[in-house]
């Protein structure tokens, strides 16, 4: 599923490509999730944001299209008209005399991803009630403590619940814990471990965008390339394997519906 890297990673090659073009006649999958992206336009580009996991294209009408990519959504920009590819979910004719003929197509296999038009920045969901951006960094680490310390919930599932802190998934939340020794099922953390954590978190994140982010299966940028970053992961998805630090078999296990994947000698609980 695209985390921040890989949601920052299409933001930038995205922000080119749209800003200052129209979007006019739009195309739908009929489902509740994709069938928002018709009350889109026509409208101008102004701006393409980005808050943790969710695209936010700024309109000059005061609208923004949410995007959220779900597990295999992605985006590019292709001529218009129907291609004939069966997992299409919506698409926006671009209005201006530039395009020639181009359009913003929204393409998603699985289908968990969704579409949404807000007005005048307000939002509904996750998108409402997360926390500031991981890379936000009006964020102090006395702020995210105190944010981690409200909840007795696993620190694991408070990372990925978006509430702490926004745009961290499974893969970076199991290697930003192992980099700094928490273990992901720990209740409580201290504060020296709070400032730590948010410190892994931030640098795994910056890492992997600097590579593109990472590609396990579906990822894949406005350009259709995989990201670069699944060959620098230390402990995500490698259970069974040394840990890289100390050579202790990595273990995994389902912790509210989630796997984690750490180190027992590392991360002790
Ligand atoms: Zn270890």
């Amino acid at each position: 599923m695209p985390e921040l890297p890989e949601v920052e990673t299409i933001r930038r090659q995205l922000e080119p490509l749209l800003v200052g073009r129209r979007l006019g006649r739009a195309w739908a999958f009929a489902h509740a999730k994709f069938l928002p992206a018709l009350d889109v336009g026509p409208a101008l580009v102004e701006r393409v944001d980005r808050r943790g996991k969710y695209l936010l294209v700024g309109l000059d009408d005061d609208r923004e299209l949410v995007i959220h990519l779900g597990m295999t959504g992605s985006l590019r920009v292709r001529p218009a008209g129907d291609d004939g590819d069966a997992y299409v979910r919506a698409w926006w004719a671009f209005e201006d005399e530039r395009a020639g003929g181009e359009a913003l197509e929204y393409r998603d296999v699985r289908r968990f991803g969704r579409l949404a038009v807000a007005e005048g920045g307000r939002y509904a969901g996750t998108l409402a009630v997360q926390g500031p951006d991981a890379l936000d960094r009006t964020l102090d680490a006395e702020t995210f403590w105190r944010s981690l310390r409200a909840s007795r919930r696993a620190v694991k599932t408070q990372l990925l619940s978006q509430r702490p802190i926004a745009g961290v998934g499974n893969i970076y939340a199991d290697e930003a814990l192992w980099r700094v020794g928490i273990n992901p099922a720990r209740r409580t953390v201290t504060r020296a471990q709070a400032a730590a954590l948010l410190d892994a978190l931030r640098d795994v994140l910056t890492a992997s965008l600097h590579h593109g982010g990472t590609t396990l299966t579906n990822y894949r940028d406005v350009a259709g390339r995989e990201g670069r970053n699944q060959q620098r992961l230390e402990v995500y998805g490698q259970a069974g394997l040394p840990c890289p630090r100390c050579g202790t078999e990595l273990r995994a296990r389902v912790l509210d519906a989630r796997t984690s994947t750490w180190c027992p000698s590392c991360q002790p609980r």
